[in-house]
């Protein structure tokens, strides 16, 4: 059996972040064709990554707006308290033009609603909680600064303004944005389509009843829904033999794809092909490891492949570890930025929280670790600990866990009590 004729090539966690960012930039430089885009509905774009600047369609507020209930006022007319000022109307949200003074004058005042237009003469409105109404005059009993509890047109947006950019993923805030100026359907990129291909001679379907030795394939699944959340559309292919060939044919298969996403085959086990075969189909590889546990092993690279796949830009493709944890953590931190940048999505960072730590934690310097924990409470009182674990290929421990703990990889020793940083599972 011949060795994989890659130079190993294994980068510290920062180094391997900073190759695939530069590789994301590359992508979104180069391979955002207009055509890779659709129009949806506004609550399907939901979650989706925008294709086009959303603009506000006039001011926002198109009227000096009031914020309080209370009374439209010119603020010189209550330099000298109480004063006493003559209504001479209402003015409701919504209100009709025909139905607002065109100005209010010296000792006038209006009756005013949050979110109707402030009239021409007043400059800020009074809370009706500092006025007395007796007939058709209004008691005030505190001043007001020039504007105060009004939003003068055109301060939140001006017509035409850019509010949503091309590229962001849309979430709620974007999608009442959308609303808010008429667009009751958005332009959006497609979903890149992301190959999942398993490797591993042991691997059985879900549906199969494994033998003694066998056990099921769980990776494609983990995957398939990170892939989504991420933006991607995952394809699983069949699972690859521990043999050259066949795991030749399928990585030719999943080149195909937007992005290739192989599991397992990447550690220093005589069966473990994944990088021959990648090399023998020319791929060019980043990086072959990164210094973090799990996921030590986890391989990065394009590969443009021979045959049918010729004609296109190489496939960037993942080679992640097969241990289950390894896999959906290398994934966190590798895949996902990739699949963003081909979802046509702006660069964003690893969201992370910080908790105290609830009990110490020892380990050899050298990799930088994201270990399952438990994190509980909430702001400034929230812990974390670690859950028990037998390693990267304990599923159960990291179903019951919520997220990982980050250890710098020079430290050794956290001691309980440290203000920790976390990552979460699920965002
Ligand atoms: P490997 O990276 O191929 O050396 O695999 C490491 C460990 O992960 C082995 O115990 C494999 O059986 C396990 N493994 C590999 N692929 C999968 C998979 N698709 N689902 C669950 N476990 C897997
Ligand atoms: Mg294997």
């Amino acid at each position: 059996m011949s060795a994989p004729p890659s130079v190993s090539n294994v980068l510290s966690f920062e180094d391997a972040r900073r190759v695939v960012e530069q590789q994301a930039a590359l992508i979104r430089a180069s391979r955002l064709p207009a055509n890779k885009t659709e129009s949806v509905d506004l609550l399907a774009a939901a979650d989706r990554v925008l294709s086009e600047c959303i603009t506000a369609d006039r001011d926002l507020p198109p009227f000096p707006r009031s914020t309080r209930d209370g009374y439209a006022v010119r603020s010189p007319d209550l330099s000298q308290l109480p004063a006493t000022l003559e209504v001479i109307g209402e003015i409701k949200a919504g209100e009709g033009l025909d139905r607002i003074p065109a100005s209010i004058g010296p000792g006038q005042t209006v009756a005013i609603m949050t979110g109707a237009p402030v009239p021409a003469g007043a400059d800020a409105v009074v809370m009706v909680e500092f006025t007395t109404l007796r007939e058709k005059r209004v008691e005030v009993a505190r001043s007001v600064v020039p504007g105060e509890n009004v939003v003068p047109r055109g301060a939140e947006a001006r017509h035409g303004s850019v509010l949503v950019d091309r590229g962001e993923r849309l979430n709620q805030a974007a999608i009442a944005l959308a609303a808010s100026v008429g667009k009751s359907r958005l332009q959006v990129f497609k979903r890149p389509r992301v190959a999942v291909l398993t490797t591993g001679d042991e691997i059985v379907g879900v549906d199969a009843t494994p033998g003694p030795t066998q056990i099921r394939n769980s990776n494609s699944y983990s995957l398939a829904v990170q892939i989504r959340r991420a933006g991607g559309e995952p394809a699983l292919l069949p699972v690859a033999p521990d043999e050259l060939h066949a795991l030749r044919r399928l990585i030719e298969e999943g080149l195909q794809s937007d992005l290739l996403i192989l599991t397992g085959g990447v550690s220093m086990g005589r069966y473990d092909l994944v990088e021959q075969a990648l090399s023998e189909l020319g791929a060019e590889f980043f990086f072959t490891g990164a210094k973090i546990q799990p996921g030590r092993p986890v391989v990065f690279g394009k590969c443009g492949a021979g045959g049918p796949v010729r004609d296109r830009p190489a496939t960037y493709f993942f080679g992640l570890p097969g241990n289950p944890v390894s896999t959906m953590v290398t994934f966190e931190l590798f895949a996902r930025p990739m699949i963003e940048a081909l979802s046509g999505e702006s660069p964003r960072n690893l969201t992370f929280l910080h908790a105290w730590l609830k009990k110490e934690i020892r380990v050899k310097a050298g990799l930088k670790r994201f270990l399952p924990a438990i994190l509980s409470g909430e702001f400034e009182n929230s812990e974390v600990e670690l859950v028990a674990w037998q390693g990267s290929g304990d599923i159960a421990a990291t179903a019951r866990a919520n997220c990982y703990v980050v250890i710098p990889a020079a430290r050794e020793h956290i001691p309980a009590g440290e203000w920790v940083a976390v990552m979460r599972l699920d965002c």
